[in-house]
């Protein structure tokens, strides 16, 4: 069997025989772009590139780029566990051209490495054009041989992508794998196309506009590509599979949480395990890369996604951390791919533990006062955001980890119920904080909080203190 190693291995030397420079991945807090949480896609480290503003000693390039899709535009958290192909970390491999090759060469260089090299049999797969590109229509045609009823136009955005407001743009096309009929979902476009059966394995992106403003676009005198495909669901395809957490570079990790916690990686607590081994590698990464675990931003993103995966150890019987003991199993599995893992491994083995120390402490009393309250709903079927604010702020659990376990559940928070709770205890903390001090410099922080205080980014809450725990 294929290895997840050796498919992204593949990966990049098919594209450096084309001609293409391999970069490495750049790391997960993102160096140019301050409006960006986390690099959620291959294309990040190039955007200065594709935008003229910056020049490189290549033209074509592909890279492995570590993603993570936990917050902003892209979040895939509430995916995890629930579907087949979502991580909240997982590996983009992208090739690209700066305004060298289009879109004849990009869709002959993925054609060729999907059926060739790596033997995926031509009949699974489909793919998908934006609805007026008839253009890459008539290429899937010519180079692939597609009959017209496997390229599916799509009118809608997802099928074409810009940069922003303004800036680069263009068409894109994705190819799909079919997983086979006893699989439910229906293809790109129909109805039930959120199932599972048809899979997006790779989007070429088609940078040929340039939006000036709203109403305005022009022709980039060179066009470029960008494209990105996901190292664990093509692993999936290659390695016989449906499910990416199926594969090598995930079950590794399963394995070890069932051995950790002793309780079956296949049985009802499935579940559970994927979330942990997705958990475990996204918090590894971040902090490999110099996030820490805190209230606010980044860290605080990080130290929820900890709690998520600690919440589910909880549910497998561990009461002791027990995270921590998994990072040898991923630094053994990704360790030479990614070296910054291996060097980093003692720092994220002693966050976690610290973390799952901290949080141990309040955790078993949260999610008793939780499952009482929860017993007491009957069928009403939402909880009362006082509680759900009480978890939050004396016992650790952000807002998004008590609506994970009441999802399982079939039950929601009552969200304004939670703000109002969080509001009235702000204006308490303002009142007792005018009284005291320096009221010329508390003003203005007050104000400076109010305004930037919660941003799409840095989520709610991220002003309140180290209490919480
Ligand atoms: P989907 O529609 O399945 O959510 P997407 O359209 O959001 O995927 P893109 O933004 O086009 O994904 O990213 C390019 C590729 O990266 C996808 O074709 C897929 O192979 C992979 N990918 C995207 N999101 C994830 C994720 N959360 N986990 C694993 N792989 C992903
Ligand atoms: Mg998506
Ligand atoms: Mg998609
Ligand atoms: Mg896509």
């Amino acid at each position: 069997m294929i290895t997840g190693n050796e498919i992204r291995r593949t990966f990049l030397d098919y594209f450096n025989k084309n001609g293409h420079t391999v970069v490495d991945s750049s790391p997960l807090v993102p160096r140019n772009d301050p409006t960006l949480m986390f690099t959620n896609a291959g294309m990040v480290q190039f955007k200065n590139v594709f935008t003229g503003n910056e020049t490189r000693p290549y033209s074509r390039a592909a890279t492995s780029q570590k993603c993570v899709r936990a917050g902003g535009k892209h979040n895939d958290l509430e995916n995890v566990g629930y579907t087949a192909r979502h991580h909240t970390f997982f590996e983009m491999m992208g090739n690209f051209s700066f305004g060298d090759y289009f879109k004849d060469q990009a869709i002959e260089l993925a054609w060729n490495l999907i059926t060739k090299e790596y033997g995926v049999p031509e009949e699974k797969l489909l793919v998908t054009v934006y609805s007026e590109d008839e253009e890459a229509a008539a290429l899937w045609r010519k180079i692939a041989g597609l009959s017209d009823d496997r390229i599916i136009r799509i009118p809608t955005s997802d099928n074409f992508w810009s940069m922003g407001e303004t800036g680069p743009c263009g068409p894109c096309s994705e190819i799909f794998y079919d997983h086979g009929e006893h699989i439910f979902g229906g293809p790109p476009g129909s109805p039930d196309e959120d199932g599972d059966r048809f899979i997006e394995i790779w989007n070429l992106v088609f940078m040929q506009y340039e939006q000036l403003d709203k109403d305005n676009r022009i022709n980039l005198p060179k066009p470029s590509i960008d494209t990105g495909m996901g190292l664990e669901r093509i692993t999936a395809v290659l390695q016989g599979k449906h499910d990416n957490y199926d594969v090598d570079l995930l079950r590794t990790i399963i394995e070890a949480s069932a051995a950790e916690t002793g309780v079956d990686p296949d049985g009802e607590n499935a579940v559970s395990h994927r979330v942990i081994a997705d958990h475990l590698r996204s918090t590894s990464f971040l902090i490999a890369d110099g996030v820490l675990p805190s209230n606010e931003g980044r860290g605080y993103v990080l130290r929820r996604i900890m709690r998520r995966a600690m919440r589910h150890v909880y549910k497998l019987g561990s009461k002791d951390p027990t995270l921590y003991k998994l990072v040898p199993a991923l630094t053994r599995i990704m360790g030479n791919a990614f070296p910054e893992l291996s060097r980093a491994q003692s720092l994220i083995t002693e966050t976690l533990k610290l973390e799952e120390k901290r949080f141990g402490q309040t955790l078993d009393r949260g999610m008793r006062l939780l499952s009482e309250e929860t017993d007491k709903l009957a069928d009403k079927g939402t909880l009362n955001g006082e509680v759900a604010f009480k978890l939050y702020d004396t016992y650790g659990f952000p807002l998004d980890l008590t609506q994970d376990v009441l999802r399982g559940q079939g039950l929601s928070v009552d969200t304004a119920g939670f703000n109002a709770a969080m509001e009235l205890q702000r204006a308490a903390a303002r009142k007792a904080w005018t009284g005291s001090g320096d009221l010329a410099t508390e003003k203005v922080w007050f104000e400076l909080q109010e305004r930037f205080g919660g941003t799409e980014f840095f989520g709610y809450d991220t002003e309140t203190a180290e209490s919480q725990v």
